[in-house]
């Protein structure tokens, strides 16, 4: 079994991980961190909850501990591309943490929140900037932000960034950069344009990937409940009677649905907040503390704003809603099963979802367990799935997925950012030597 002393990482950064309680590399830490330290490009196909920010960030950060000279005004020497603002809060907790031991600046970007504290932040250089997409286009355009002091480049979550609409933002960011420079690609999946994008930014990269869901979906007991869509809510309140659930995340198809569904769950006596794109950036940020610390029992939320919430210690996973895309339903699930824990995820199947409920199915190639048990079981339900003719149902809101964070990462505004130490730097790249000083000494 590879240790983290055999990576080649710096003594701070070890210190900083025993401080966190990590023993071992995950298989991504330890198939990626000895190339990136080495100043190759990177092909990372993951998906959040294998380790994979610390895989990027452990390599990075001992790169800038090496580093001469200090970023100029504006610029950074890293910028890390992600597409929501919730994965962008935690892969700054995550540098933090992992940072402790070192002294490096950051800053982070993202839109829903006023602009001039991260116009401040950059004014005179960090070392990383954690951005989403299109706040960080619209300081570029201002000219608060310049992108040619940048070194190393990761794209994280690619497929989602793609999904959500972010391509030609995405395409017009790497644009700006320089061409000699690191890149890290991080995609759970690598169809189609993810791929294409792979290629065109990538040079000489080395590839790393490891498992597939579905070895995490085999570690979660499933089961589906055939309901009526009008009975879903007394369900739920059934599932929840008891403390059976300790914390749970229900999901919705939509942000009306997490609202109502929280509200209905308060006034029932339960604690519940709901996250989705269209509550404020402070909202979002609220109830996932609340809920991290246990104030709220259950987290209503759609999938986006779900997308990438770490938190630990979730023992149900509640489909309300079955997700129109398979893959979601496995990235759903995956919240709860967190660091080698088992979990359960309950799915709700009206009449008009059996046909998701077919494409889960065939997707994690294997039939979910079904519990007739509940009072509200669906008879006529259970026989359109048993019929293996379930009808398919367009659903209108598809488009919600790419407005719900789109809206969110455009207008304006700053969260976190210190302002940078001033290392005097006489311009040009932080290192003469280029690329070649990244290999770890
Ligand atoms: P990520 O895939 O980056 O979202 O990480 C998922 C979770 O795994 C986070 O809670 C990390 O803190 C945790 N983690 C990352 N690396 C390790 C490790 N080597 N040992 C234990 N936990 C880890």
């Amino acid at each position: 079994m590879t240790q983290f002393t055999d990576l080649g990482l710096i003594e701070p950064l070890l210190k900083a991980l025993t401080t966190e309680g990590y023993t071992q590399p995950t298989p991504i830490q330890a198939a990626a961190i000895p190339f990136l330290l080495e100043g190759h490009d990177l092909l990372g196909i993951a998906q959040t909850g294998t380790g994979k920010t610390a895989a990027f960030a452990l390599p990075i950060l001992q790169w800038l501990s090496e580093a001469e000279g200090r970023p100029e005004p504006k610029t950074a020497s890293v910028l890390i591309l992600t597409p929501t603002r919730e994965l962008a809060v935690q892969i700054a907790e995550s540098f933090a943490t992992y940072g402790r031991n070192l002294k490096t600046t950051r800053c982070l970007i993202y839109g829903g929140v006023g602009q001039n504290p991260q116009v401040n932040a950059m004014r005179r250089g960090v070392d990383i900037i954690i951005a989403t997409p299109g706040r960080l286009l619209d300081l570029m355009d201002q000219g608060h932000v310049k992108l040619h002091g940048v070194e190393t480049f990761v794209l994280d979550e690619a497929d989602r960034m793609l999904d959500m609409g972010f391509i030609n933002d995405v395409r017009k960011i790497v644009a700006k950069l320089p061409k000699d420079r690191q890149t890290i690609f991080f995609s759970a999946t690598m169809a189609g344009e993810v791929s294409k994008l792979a290629g065109d930014i990538l040079k000489n990269h080395k590839r790393v990937e490891v498992s597939p869901p579905a070895t995490t979906v085999e570690r979660i007991a499933q089961k589906v409940m055939f309901v009526n869509a009008g009975d879903k809510l007394a369900l739920l309140r059934e599932l929840l009677k008891g403390d059976a659930i300790q914390r749970a995340i229900i999901f919705t198809r939509t942000k009306h649905g997490a609202n109502r569904i929280a509200e209905q769950l308060v006034k029932a006596g339960e604690t519940s907040d709901a996250i989705h794109g269209n509550k404020s950036q402070n909202a979002r940020q609220k109830a996932l503390s609340s809920f991290r610390a246990g104030k709220v029992r259950t987290l209503v939320a759609t999938d986006i704003a779900a997308r990438g919430i770490d938190i630990d210690g979730i023992s149900h996973i509640i489909n309300y809603d079955l997700p129109n895309e398979p893959e979601s339903y496995v990235h759903r699930i995956g919240r709860t099963a967190r660091a080698g824990a088992d979990g359960i995820a309950y799915s709700f199947c009206a009449a008009d979802e059996v046909a998701f409920l077919q494409d889960i199915e065939k997707i994690t190639r294997q039939k979910i367990e079904i519990d007739g048990e509940h009072p509200f079981h669906a008879e006529a339900v259970a026989t359109i799935h048993a019929s293996g003719k379930a009808p398919r149902v367009n659903r209108q809101n598809q488009g919600q997925r790419q407005n719900q964070n789109r809206g969110g990462a455009r207008p304006g505004g700053p969260k976190q950012g210190r302002p940078a130490a001033k290392r005097g730097n006489g311009g040009g790249h932080r290192r003469p030597e280029g690329r070649s000083s990244r290999h770890a000494s």
